[in-house]
Order: structure tokens, then C-alpha cells, then sequence
């Protein structure tokens, strides 16, 4: 479903990305781990197309985004073939990204009527199921400031999922909460999870990388270290950066 090979990335003499290829398969779900600096949220934005690459192809479901000719030269695809590869991710920040002046329902629902010009009887549809299943019906009236972080964070969640997106992005999407609220964007996800929602999360919650991620990835200076199902890396830690690392965060 989503193909990353040879990424490079640098910011003006740092190199952040430094050779990674990985692919995520439909119905999976990758956890990135890694300490600070290390590039995880670079690499979702390259990933996304937030941030241009310097080197390396990107294939979402078979379709490339971008690509590296022999001669170095990097390559988009159209503008109309990137819409049609926007439309297969959606992407979940830490700090929720939501429209502070749009109530719940406007925050999730605002996409389908203007990207994909549903009527607005349509999409308000689609965004109350969503907003149910996020455990927040009661929540359509209300503003963004009137909601814990939890809950602002479950409705960027909803309004990721309203486009019907093939595969979702979090970046640390608890960091921002007070322990107890994290709990229930951590369900959320899990709940994803067991649908075969594909996604791809980089995270600190070990426990529950270790519980929901099918493959889990540890990066540490802008490569991969060491890569595995859950059980390996956190069972049978083979790298001693990863060893210090796991150490260090439980
Ligand atoms: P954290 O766990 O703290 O979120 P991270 O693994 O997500 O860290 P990145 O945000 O990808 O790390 O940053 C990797 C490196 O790239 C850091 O040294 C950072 O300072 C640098 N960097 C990131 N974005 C930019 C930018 N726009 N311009 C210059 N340097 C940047
Ligand atoms: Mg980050």
C-alpha cells in the first residue's frame, strides 16, 4: 500500500533521512520508535508530502508520488495524480490541528464538502457515525476550546477517517495529553486496529506499540536500526542502541 525507497533528507548540512526504505502492507499497522531528533516525524512528512525529499521514490497502492532519475533529479508526479494520492492518507499531528473557530461537526465534515463536494446532508451523515464512534455524539455543537485534548485529539481522529482515507499517519498523537486522557486516544486507535485500519505511528507508548503494531520500526539518526515484529524487538532486542533506548523509555 505505501512504498518508501532510498528516502534522503537533509536540512541544509544535516543529514535527518539518511537511507530508508520501508513498506507497509494493507490491514497493518507500523509503530516508529526512536529518541528525539532522530527523524521519525521527518520521515512521516516526506512521507506525506509536507516536506520535498532529496532522493528516493514514494508509491502509495502502486501509484509513484515521487521518484529519482539516474541523473539525481527528483521527480513529482502531476498535480492530478497527487490529488488522487492525497486522497489514500489521512494524517493525525500531536497537537490536534483543529479549526479553532469550526464546531466538531464543521472540523470533520468541512473536507467532504469542499474537497469532495458532498452535500452537506451527506457528510454531516458521515461525520455523525464517525463522531459515535469516537464517543462523542454529544460533541457536534461544540468548539474545539470546550474539549479536553482527548477529545479534540478523537476529532481529528474522526475528521482524518471522514475522507475514507486507505492509510492513516499519527504523529505522537498522546504526547500532548495529560496521562489520563491518553487512554482513550489510545483506544481509539486500537479499535482502528482491529478493523485492519492500515497505519503508521510513530510513538512513545512502548506498551502500546508493543500491543497494537504488528511490525515495529526503531530509528536513531536518520536510519533504520533495527526493525521487527513486536515480540523480536521488544523480546529479543538485537541492536544495544535499541536495547539503551527501550531501557530508557520504560
Ligand atoms: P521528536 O521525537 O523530538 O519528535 P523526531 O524523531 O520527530 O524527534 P525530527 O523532528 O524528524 O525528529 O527532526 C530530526 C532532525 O531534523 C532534528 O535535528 C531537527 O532539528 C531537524 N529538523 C527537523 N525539521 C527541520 C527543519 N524544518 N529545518 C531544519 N532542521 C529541521
Ligand atoms: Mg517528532
Amino acid at each position: 500500500l505505501l512504498e518508501i525507497n532510498n528516502l534522503k533528507k537533509s536540512f541544509d548540512d544535516l543529514e535527518v533521512i539518511k537511507n530508508i526504505s520501508l513498506n507497509v502492507e494493507q490491514g497493518k499497522v507500523v509503530a516508529i520508535i526512536g529518541p528525539s531528533g532522530s527523524g521519525k516525524s521527518t520521515l512521516l512528512r516526506c512521507a506525506t508530502m509536507l516536506e520535498r525529499i532529496d532522493s528516493g521514490e514514494i508509491f502509495y497502492n502502486g501509484e509513484c508520488a515521487v521518484s529519482t532519475g539516474d541523473n539525481g533529479i527528483v521527480k513529482y508526479a502531476s498535480n492530478k495524480e497527487l490529488r488522487n494520492i492525497y486522497s489514500y492518507y489521512g494524517l493525525v499531528f500531536q497537537n490536534f490541528n483543529l479549526f479553532p473557530h469550526f464546531s466538531v461537526m464543521k472540523n470533520v465534515t468541512d473536507a467532504l464538502i469542499h474537497v469532495q463536494k458532498k452535500s452537506k446532508k451527506e457528510a454531516y451523515k458521515i461525520g455523525r457515525e464517525l463522531l459515535v464512534k469516537m464517543g462523542l455524539s454529544d460533541k457536534e455543537d461544540a468548539y474545539p476550546c470546550q474539549l479536553s485534548g482527548g477529545q479534540q485529539q478523537r476529532v481529528s481522529i474522526a475528521r482524518a477517517l471522514a475522507l475514507n482515507p486507505k492509510v492513516l499517519f499519527f504523529d505522537e498523537p498522546t504526547s500532548a495529553l495529560d496521562p489520563e486522557l491518553t487512554g482513550e486516544v489510545l483506544k481509539v486507535i486500537k479499535d482502528l486496529a482491529r478493523e485492519h485500519m492500515t497505519m503508521v505511528i510513530v510513538t512513545h507508548e512502548m506498551s502500546f506499540a508493543k500491543e497494537v503494531a504488528n511490525h515495529v520500526i526503531f530509528m536513531d539518526g536518520g536510519v533504520i536500526v533495527e526493525q521487527d515484529s513486536p515480540e523480536e524487538v521488544f523480546g529479543n532486542t538485537k541492536n544495544e542502541r535499541t536495547k539503551a533506548f527501550i531501557k530508557r523509555v520504560n
